[in-house]
């Protein structure tokens, strides 16, 4: 395949190598492109977002996170020191055009072409992802066993459930399940659940950073070469990005670029003619090595808001939204706060030890990413604000990528994912 498709002998620079930039590398691979990947970190390593997410690959995730009614459970969620948002006082200013420009996201009509944009893209997520793991030697990394939210409640999901209608409507399998079929399903989980609703064509990956380092080998394998480097600056001529300027001084010429820095990469956008609305979204994790619940199926408490993932290393409870910015050190409180939720979930919970973890969402206000070409450099293409969905998307965004960069038609119309549509 590779060298078939119009890359021969071009050279495309990946700027980030999160999942989003390692997959990118291999389609481009595939395209025939040289590739170099500048980033940093090491992919896979815990800076990145892509290492510490909650593992959920669900090609039925269509349910943006500003929903209509959203802003009513807001005041509860804020005065809820364990709940599961917050907002740093002194970052409000910062965040609130961001979170005026979220709630506007909640209007239904700007939800339903928003879900549908979701669905077109996370519909191709195994598909993208498989013949990648395949040549990485790392099938085992996608487990297809659906994905479970369970209610503390006997009617949770409720009747007139907005969010299950959209599913529906985009040809999602939902099913509804009582007390007994719950413990049936999942006898790790205790028996505080009285509803759930199980999405049985959702698929879960037990070790996010081993996946990112993984296809970055695969892409070494091939050719690409990874340079440990941040980059800080842009020289432009015309309409062309000429040359990344890395931190230290070094001028690396580019013939066509990919901006793939997660949540790091708003301000480079600026540079090259985009201002996009774009926050971090913090997230936090404990890993309980050896927690021995007997949990299967990646679990989402619906009532509390945290996910539940059975992981290679033993437990993950994963979750919270944050917004202070890139710079404060973490709080590992809320990271405890969700240890503390997580524990009554399982009929058994062996203590382990614990690690912590905090995380850069790449929020955009209306949950889907960009995915286009710079306003002012037309050979960079845009790959970023993949916010709570960027494991799920970035297998389909790097086929994307490739097939711009090679100017192939796009298997997605990428349409709704346009940087100007703020
Ligand atoms: C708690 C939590 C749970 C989550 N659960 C899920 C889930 O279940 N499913 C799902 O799909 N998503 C989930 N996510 C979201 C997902 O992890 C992110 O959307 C995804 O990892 C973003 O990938 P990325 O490659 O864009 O960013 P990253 O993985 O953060 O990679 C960006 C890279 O860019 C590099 N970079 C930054 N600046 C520069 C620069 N100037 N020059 C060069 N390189 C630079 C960084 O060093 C970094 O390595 C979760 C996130 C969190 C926090």
């Amino acid at each position: 395949m590779r060298g078939d498709r119009g890359g021969a002998g071009r050279k495309v620079t990946v700027i980030g190598a999160g999942i989003v930039g390692v997959c990118s590398a291999n389609y481009l691979l595939k395209q025939g492109f040289e590739v170099e990947v500048i980033d940093p970190a090491l992919p896979g390593s815990e800076d990145q977002c892509s290492y510490g997410n909650a593992g959920g690959i669900c090609p039925g995730s269509c349910i943006p996170n500003s929903m209509p009614g959203v802003w009513k459970n807001v005041p509860k969620w804020l005065m809820d020191p364990e709940g599961p948002l917050y907002v740093r006082l002194a970052y409000l200013p910062h965040a609130l055009p961001w979170l005026l420009r979220f709630l506007a996201s909640s209007r239904k009509s700007r939800v339903e072409e928003i879900s549908a944009a979701m669905r077109a893209l996370h519909h191709y997520t195994f598909e993208c992802y498989e013949p990648l793991m395949k040549e990485a030697g790392c099938e085992e990394l996608l487990q297809k066993r659906g994905q479970l939210f369970v209610y503390e409640s006997a009617d949770g999901p409720g009747k007139n459930n907005y969010g299950l209608e959209l599913r529906r409507a985009h040809g999602v399998r939902v099913d509804i399940l009582n007390a007994d079929e719950i413990r049936q399903l999942e006898p790790a989980l205790a028996s505080i659940f009285k509803s759930a609703v199980y999405l049985p064509e959702q698929g879960q990956c037990p070790n996010p950073g081993r996946l990112v380092r993984k296809l970055a080998e695969n892409a070494a394998r091939q050719g690409a070469e990874f340079i440990q480097a941040r980059v800080k600056d842009f020289e432009l001529d015309g309409q062309e990005l000429k040359a990344v300027v890395l931190e230290g001084g070094e001028r690396r010429t580019v013939d066509q670029a990919v901006l793939a820095a997660g949540a790091w990469s708003a301000d480079l956008a600026r540079k090259l003619g985009n201002r996009i609305p774009f926050e971090t979204e913090r997230g936090y994790h404990v890993m309980v090595k050896g927690a021995d619940t007997g949990l299967r199926i990646q679990t989402i408490s619906a009532d509390r808001k945290f996910v539940a993932s059975p992981m290679e290393e033993g437990l993950r409870i994963a979750g919270n939204v944050e917004f202070s910015g890139l710079q404060p050190p973490p709080n590992m409180f809320r990271a405890d706060a969700l240890l503390k939720q997580a524990r009554p979930m399982f009929r058994k919970f062996r203590e382990g030890e614990v690690k912590r973890w905090m995380g850069h969402r790449p929020g955009t206000p209306d949950s889907i990413p960009v995915i286009d070409r710079a306003r002012r450099a037309r050979n960079v293409i845009y790959a970023f604000g993949h916010g709570h969905q960027g494991l799920i998307a970035g297998s389909v965004t790097g086929k994307l990528v490739a097939e711009l960069a090679a100017g192939l038609p796009t298997t997605v119309d990428l349409s709704p994912f346009r940087a100007d549509r703020f």
